[in-house]
């Protein structure tokens, strides 16, 4: 047993099952055990691999990407350069590299990463020197924002619900005499649609993440791209660990697996656009990252010599890679231009 799976079984006896929201976050973020607190999980000798591990051309892409807006917007200064969920600071370092090439740009930057891990707020600071770090995007200065995510929305907590015969019933995490299991609570009252065994999720905290972004930006003006893999009205169980690079049971290992599920961009959406700002349709990260000049880049980087580039292009933008699974969304005030690769979603009254 894990030193978490002992934890979470404790609290389970003594106070009935928790959510998978409540499991996740434990397994995540226990200040102790979690996945986040004790390790640096990334890259080949981790557990998985993230889109700025893969190649810088992913972060310059994505620094001129909000270069351009910040630009666009008449070079506002100072304004907040921020990131939530930044992982070592490779993409950070990037986007710093490739705007720093925009006259003015640097200078006006203020860095803040929201980072919930101790350890891995170490680990960014060693590669990016003096940054402020928040523990919320509630805490981002009421100023002009401009923001990049990449994989964090899908390690927020998510909780399921199953239809069965009476109604949708919670998916909670409870014991059986050999471990923990996957159970149901008792019937809850969810407005949407379903026949017998069906899953939905819903990951509660996200919509506020975006909402609060979304108003600095309307307000203040600035520009978000929000990268993960994921959909649109997402359906069924997305719920999944990886450990070693091979997915597992989310209950074997608590703790010691990465645990995710994916997007589901539409209530992201709706939450930018409730906050006043405009929301862009999500489009596949490949396409997104091929209008910004992707191949010529990797073609110019293979010329001078990069043996990695041609390969991890493909990598990034192939619809069997990462090309189609994971999609871009960005956020941008009424009235700016959209942010590069982007065009704005006109929303139904009844997703709104
Ligand atoms: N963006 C990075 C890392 C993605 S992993 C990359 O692309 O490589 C998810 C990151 O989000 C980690 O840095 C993790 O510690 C952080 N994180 C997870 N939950 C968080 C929360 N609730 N608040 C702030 N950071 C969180």
């Amino acid at each position: 047993m894990t030193p978490l799976a002992e934890i979470i079984t404790t609290r389970i006896r003594a106070t009935g099952p928790i959510t998978l929201a409540d499991y996740m976050e434990i397994c995540l973020l226990h200040p102790q055990y979690g996945y986040y607190s004790t390790r640096d999980p990334f890259g080949v000798q981790g557990d998985f691999t993230t889109a700025p591990e893969i190649h810088q051309m992913f972060g310059e892409l994505c620094g001129l990407a909000l270069a351009q807006a910040w630009m666009d917007q008449g070079r506002p200064a100072p304004f907040t350069l921020a990131e939530p969920g930044p992982g070592r600071g490779t993409l950070m370092a990037d986007m710093l590299r490739a705007i720093g090439k925009v006259p003015g740009m640097v200078p006006a930057a203020q860095v803040a990463l929201i980072e919930a891990s101790p350890h891995l707020r170490r680990i960014q600071r060693d590669r990016l020197g003096a940054v402020t770090h928040l523990d919320s995007v509630e805490e981002l200065p009421h100023k002009s924002l401009f923001l990049m995510a990449n994989e964090f929305f899908d390690a927020l907590p998510i909780r399921q619900y199953q239809r069965t015969p009476e109604g949708w019933c919670e998916r909670m995490v409870g014991l059986s005499d050999s471990g923990l299991r996957l159970g149901l609570g008792p019937v809850v009252d969810l407005p949407r649609q379903g026949k017998p065994g069906d899953v939905v999720e819903e990951c509660p905290a996200a919509p506020a993440i975006v909402e609060a972004i979304a108003r600095r930006i309307a307000a203040h003006g600035g520009a978000a791209i929000l990268v993960d893999y994921g959909g649109w009205n997402g359906y069924g169980d997305t719920f999944q660990a990886l450990r070693n690079h091979q997915p597992e049971d989310p209950l074997a290992h608590p703790g010691e697996a990465d645990l995710t599920a994916h997007v589901d961009f539409a209530p992201l959406a709706a939450a930018a656009i409730r906050a006043g700002a405009v929301a862009s349709r999500p489009i596949h990260q490949g396409d997104w990252l091929l209008s910004l000049g992707a191949a010529q880049r990797a073609d110019r980087l293979a010329a001078a010599g990069d043996a990695t580039a041609t390969a991890a292009l493909r990598r990034l933008t192939h619809p069997d890679e990462m090309g189609h699974l994971f999609k871009a969304m960005a956020i941008w005030p009424k009235g700016a231009p959209p942010v590069p690769g982007f065009d704005a979603l006109r929303l139904h009254a009844d997703h709104a």
